[in-house]
C-alpha cells in the first residue's frame, strides 16, 4: 500500500512517525504535516490525552480507536503501561463497553456468526482476511463477566482477551481471530432496543444450539486446520461444562473462565505454601461456589495433589468442599447435583451455610468464587482465625463490589494473619503498623503465556498436565521479596517475562507428553519464547 491507502492501514500506519525518506518514497508528502515524531513521542502524546479523560469507558473508546488506526502505537502504549491500561481494554471497562456495544459500535472488529449463517459457516471463514490463525477467543455472550447475558455484544470480550494475547503473551495481531456467536438473547431490555445489534429472537438451546456449535467447530477445523487454538469465553455455566468436556478430545480447546482461573488460583495457593508451610495435600480446602470457577480449580487442586501425594484423584478430592446456594454439597445430595459437582460429594451431614460448614470441616483454605458480596463475615473469618496460624483467603468475586470479602476485612478480622488475593484488584492495607500488600489472582497472568507455548510447540491437545506446569511456573516467579511483603502473585508489570517462563512450561510439557508438533525440540525454551514474542516497536519501510 502507499499513499492514503497506507496512512488508513492500521497494519502498516505510523502515523506522523514516517520519516522524510519513507514519506518520498510511499507517496506520503503533504498528506501528513511536516513534524516527524518518535513513537516514544506519539506514546506520550496518547498517554497524555488518555488521561484527560475522566470517564473509563471514554478511555476505552480512544483506545478501540487507536487500534483500529495505528495497531503498532496501539500495542506499544498498552505493553508499556500495562498496569494503568488493563482495566480499560479489558475488565472492568469492557464490561461497561459491553452494555453499550449499540452505541460505541464504530468499526466491526472480529467475526459475527449468527443462526443466519447456519450450514455456510464454512463461507464465512472466508471473508476474514487472514488466512494464518494461531488463536481464536469465541464467546456466545451468555455469561458475560457478571453482567449476564448481552448477546451479541459480548463482542468486546474476544476482542479484549486477543489484545491482551498479543500485549502479555507476544502472539502475533493478525493471528488472533475474534468470534462472537449469536444464537439470540433472552436480555428483554436488548431485545427491545432498537439499537440492539444481534438477532431479536430469544436463544437457541437443545439440538438447535448444539449441532450449531458442531457446524462452527468442524469450520474452524477445517478452515485453519488442527493447531488453531479455540478458548471459550464467557459461555453460560451450563454449556461450558459439556463444550469442553466434548470438543477436548477433538480439539485443540481451552476455557478460560474454567481452566484459566484453575491455574491462576492454584499458582497463588502452590506460593503460599511457602509461607504457610506444609503440602497442598495437608490443607483442607473449602469453597463457596462451585460453577465454572470453583470446580475447575478444586478440579485442578486434586489432580495436583494426586500427582505430589501419588494418590488417587478420589482420594485427593476428599481434601476438598464445597458450598453452593444450597449448603455443604454432600453425599446425600448426590442425586439432584449438576454432574461438574458430583465429584465433590463426600460423605458428611448436611450443613446449611457457609459457616456452620467452616466449624464443621475446620478448612486451611476458604475461597469464595459465588458473586455473592460480604459471605466471608467477621464471624466466618474470626472463626477461621481460630484455628489457623495463616489462613489463605481467596475472595475472587469480580468486580470488586461483588468480592466476598476485602482485603482490609481479611486482615482485621483475622488479626492480620491471613494470606490473601482477591479477583479485584484491591489497594494496600495498613493495619497496626504493618502494610499489606495484596495479590490478584488475574486470569491474564495466565493464558496469554499458556497461549503462546501451546502456538511454538505446536501442541495439538491442551492436557491437564501442561495446566498444571503453567501454575508452577507461575508460583515460581514470587520472589522471596514479594512473599516477605505476603504476596502470592508476581508483580504484574513483569507480565511479558511471566508469560515466556509460561509458555516455555507449558511447552516443554507438551514435548514431554509428545503432543507437540514443531519438530526438533528448542534447546532453551525460555529464550525461544521471547524471541518469538512480538514486538510494536515500528519497522522501516523502505
Ligand atoms: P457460576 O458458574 O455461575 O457459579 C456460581 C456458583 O456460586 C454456583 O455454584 C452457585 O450455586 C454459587 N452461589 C451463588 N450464590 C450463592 C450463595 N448465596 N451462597 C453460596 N453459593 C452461591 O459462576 P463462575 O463463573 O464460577 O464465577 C463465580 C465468580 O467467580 C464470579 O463473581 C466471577 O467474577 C468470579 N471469578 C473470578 C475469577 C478470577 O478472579 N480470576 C475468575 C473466574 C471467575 P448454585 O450452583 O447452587 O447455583
Ligand atoms: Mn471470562
Amino acid at each position: 500500500a502507499c499513499g492514503m491507502e497506507l496512512l488508513r492501514d492500521p497494519h502498516y500506519n505510523k502515523g506522523l512517525a514516517f520519516s522524510e525518506k519513507e514519506r518520498e518514497y510511499h507517496y506520503l508528502t503533504g498528506l501528513l504535516p511536516p513534524t516527524i515524531l518518535t513513537q516514544q513521542m506519539q506514546e506520550k502524546r496518547i498517554l497524555h490525552n488518555l488521561r484527560t479523560y475522566q470517564d473509563p469507558l471514554q478511555k476505552y473508546v480512544a483506545m478501540m480507536d487507536l487500534q483500529e488506526r495505528n495497531e503498532r502505537l496501539f500495542y506499544k502504549v498498552l505493553i508499556d503501561n500495562v498496569e494503568e491500561l488493563l482495566p480499560i481494554v479489558y475488565t472492568p471497562t469492557v464490561g461497561e463497553a459491553c452494555q453499550k456495544y449499540g452505541s460505541i459500535f464504530r468499526r466491526p472488529r472480529g467475526l459475527y456468526i449468527s443462526l443466519k449463517e447456519r450450514g455456510k459457516i464454512l463461507e464465512v471463514f472466508k471473508n476474514w482476511p487472514e488466512k494464518l490463525v494461531q488463536v481464536i477467543v469465541v464467546t456466545d455472550g451468555e455469561r458475560i463477566l457478571g453482567l449476564g447475558d448481552l448477546g451479541c455484544q459480548g463482542m468486546g470480550i474476544p476482542v479484549g482477551k486477543l489484545a491482551l494475547y498479543t500485549a502479555l503473551g507476544g502472539v502475533r495481531p493478525s493471528a488472533c481471530l475474534p468470534i462472537t456467536i449469536d444464537v439470540g438473547t433472552n436480555n428483554e431490555t436488548l431485545l427491545n432496543d432498537p439499537f440492539y445489534i444481534g438477532l431479536r429472537r430469544r436463544r437457541a438451546i437443545g439440538e438447535e444450539y448444539t449441532s450449531f456449535i458442531d457446524e462452527f467447530m468442524h469450520a474452524v477445523k477445517k478452515s485453519y486446520g488442527e493447531k488453531v487454538l479455540i478458548q471459550f469465553e464467557d459461555f453460560a455455566n451450563h454449556n461450558a461444562f459439556e463444550l469442553l468436556e466434548k470438543y477436548q478430545k477433538t480439539h485443540l480447546v481451552f476455557n478460560d473462565d474454567i481452566q484459566g482461573t484453575a491455574v491462576v488460583v492454584l499458582g497463588g495457593l502452590l506460593a503460599s505454601l511457602k509461607l504457610t508451610g506444609g503440602t497442598l495435600a495437608e490443607h483442607t480446602f473449602l469453597f463457596l461456589g462451585a460453577g465454572e470457577a470453583g470446580t475447575g480449580i478444586a478440579e485442578l487442586i486434586a489432580s495436583e495433589i494426586a500427582l505430589q501425594g501419588n494418590v488417587s484423584l478420589q482420594e485427593a478430592r476428599k481434601r476438598i468442599w464445597m458450598v453452593d446456594s444450597k449448603g455443604l454439597i454432600v453425599k446425600s445430595r448426590l442425586d439432584s447435583l449438576q454432574r461438574h459437582k458430583k465429584n465433590f460429594a463426600h460423605e458428611h451431614e448436611e450443613c446449611r451455610d457457609l459457616i456452620s460448614a467452616v466449624k464443621a470441616l475446620k478448612p486451611s483454605v476458604l475461597i469464595g468464587c459465588s458473586g455473592q458480596r460480604s459471605t466471608f463475615t467477621k464471624e466466618v473469618l474470626e472463626t477461621l482465625a481460630s484455628f489457623n496460624m495463616k489462613p489463605v483467603v481467596m475472595a475472587l468475586s469480580n468486580p470488586t463490589s461483588h468480592a466476598e470479602c476485602t482485603a482490609e476485612e481479611a486482615y482485621r478480622w483475622t488479626q492480620g494473619r491471613a494470606i490473601f488475593g482477591s479477583g479485584s484488584p484491591f489497594d494496600p492495607v495498613r493495619l497496626n503498623e504493618k502494610v499489606h500488600v495484596t495479590g490478584q489472582a488475574n486470569n491474564a497472568y495466565i493464558f496469554p503465556g499458556t497461549g503462546l507455548g501451546i502456538i511454538m510447540s505446536g501442541a495439538i491437545r491442551v492436557h491437564e498436565d501442561m495446566l498444571l506446569a503453567a501454575a508452577r511456573v507461575l508460583a515460581d516467579q514470587v520472589s522471596k521479596e514479594n512473599m516477605d511483603n505476603g504476596l502470592i502473585y508476581p508483580p504484574f508489570q513483569n507480565i511479558r517475562k511471566i508469560s515466556a517462563n509460561i509458555a516455555a512450561g507449558v511447552a516443554a510439557k507438551a514435548y514431554e507428553l509428545g503432543l507437540a508438533t514443531k519438530l526438533p525440540q528448542p534447546s532453551n525454551l525460555v529464550a525461544c519464547a521471547e524471541s518469538c514474542m512480538y514486538s510494536p516497536q515500528y519497522r522501516k519501510y523502505r
